[in-house]
């Protein structure tokens, strides 16, 4: 007999509290369909090559931190006017979202002082 996949509890290992819908519950396999339509807005007004790499990097960012950034974040993205700038706004979404892996930095050899 299969098992019923609808049967299995679900592990919080394989979704996030969406900060985007309210903590609303996402399975971790796809990102927020609401996050997905503003992302899409700011990359439809992407111009420039440079504009569309700066999109291109945050939604890589965001597939592998899923629930990491915000609408907030997005439209500060938007609007930074260099890479330092959006490049900071994801960092600093990195230290906000809940480690739910370990990331492998911080378990291979970390620096030594003396
Ligand atoms: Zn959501």
């Amino acid at each position: 007999m299969l098992t019923d996949p609808r049967n299995q509890p679900r592990s919080d290992a394989e979704g996030y509290h969406c900060p985007n819908c309210g903590g609303a519950w996402h399975d971790g396999s796809e990102l927020c369909v609401d996050w997905m339509n503003r992302f899409a807005r700011y990359a439809e007004d992407a111009s420039t090559d440079h504009r569309q790499t700066r999109w291109g990097k945050v939604m890589a960012h965001e597939i592998r931190n899923p629930g990491s950034l915000t609408f907030a974040d997005l439209r500060e993205i938007d609007e930074a006017l260099t890479e330092e700038a959006w490049m900071a706004v994801l960092s600093r979404s990195l230290g906000r979202t809940k480690p739910t892996q370990t990331r492998p930095e911080d378990r291979e050899g970390g620096k030594r002082d003396g």
